[in-house]
């Protein structure tokens, strides 16, 4: 893979100076690069879909790990480059699209059922992605993600702190989220102004026997999560009551709370995963 000086010079030979709308960051450092994918250790047997190609600097890496990468890349002057190096090695597909806009269903289905995903990307587009992972939580198997460090910290917040949000216990309810490696900004070109935490997000396939929580309706779920934490300093029975989730009065949602054992004057970011969905189950059966 490339150095500092050779993503540059390849940047500018081909006139694919950094895109800021596209969030370009390169990763520069072959070490970094296989520490990452130590960390993330994928199987042998295992087809990966990349967010987020580039120059390819951890995509030839892991192709050389794994059977399989399926690329995603929006910048057509970084696909057209790559289709005329021929750089990317044979077990490398390179899809041209907007990763937003990538049917992951589909992708799944064409690929073993459900998905493994590695991405360095804009930071600008991770809390998007992440919505994304969770209304596709039923094909994913993991994603190995680098976010900025902030955004990775309000992931494994817990409750009662600043971090703690609507991201934190929409995964808590489905997903296992792991810390593997801070990375500063030294690491890329250009360098970006804050520091980076890789984080693997883990999805369970049984999280109702895995966690001994009750079932729940995610769409719900996820409706009264950001609801209340958009009123995070209000008591919860004034927050949940201006969600307007099913139409219910003052006087409803004080019986909801009472049925969940919540006190109503505790606050939105207070509430743990096991009592967002507790709630979510009581308000489902209203
Ligand atoms: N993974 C590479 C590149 C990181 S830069 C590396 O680590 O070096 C982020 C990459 O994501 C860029 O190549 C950018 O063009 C691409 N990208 C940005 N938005 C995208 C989107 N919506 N869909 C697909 N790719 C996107």
């Amino acid at each position: 893979m490339y150095t500092r000086q050779g993503i540059r010079d390849v940047l500018e030979n081909n006139q694919l100076a950094p895109k800021k709308k596209f969030g370009q960051n390169f990763l520069v450092n072959q070490q970094i690069v296989q520490a990452i994918l130590h960390r993330a250790n994928p199987a042998p047997e295992d087809t990966i879909i990349e967010l987020g190609v580039g120059l390819g600097s951890m995509t030839i890496p892991l192709a050389a790990r794994v059977k399989k990468v399926i690329g995603i890349e929006i910048d057509s002057g970084l696909v057209r480059w790559h289709a005329e190096e021929h750089d990317l090695p044979d077990n490398v597909t390179l899809i041209h699209e907007d990763l937003l806009k990538s049917d992951f269903p589909l992708l799944a289905a064409q690929n073993g059922g459900r998905l493994k995903i590695i991405a360095n990307l804009p930071y600008s587009i991770s809390n998007p992605l992440l919505f994304k992972l969770l209304d596709n939580k039923d094909i994913m198997d993991s994603a190995v993600l680098m976010l900025q460090k902030e955004v990775a910290e309000r992931l494994i917040a817990a409750p009662s702190t600043k971090a703690y949000g609507v991201l934190s216990v929409l995964l808590g309810a489905c997903t296992t989220v792991e810390s593997l490696m801070k990375i500063g900004p030294e690491q890329f070109h250009p360098r970006p102004k804050v520091d980076s935490l890789v984080v693997k997000i883990t999805f369970n396939p049984l999280p109702k026997q895995l966690k001994q929580l009750p079932d729940y309706d995610m769409k719900l779920l996820k409706a009264l999560v950001k609801g209340a934490f958009g009123q995070r300093r209000k008591t919860l029975l004034n927050s949940l009551h201006a969600t307007g989730i099913k139409n219910l009065g003052k006087d409803e949602v004080r019986q909801v709370l009472a049925e969940a054992g919540l006190a109503e004057s505790r606050r939105p970011d207070q509430l743990t995963v096991a009592e967002y969905i507790n709630l979510s189950r009581i308000y489902g059966e209203k």
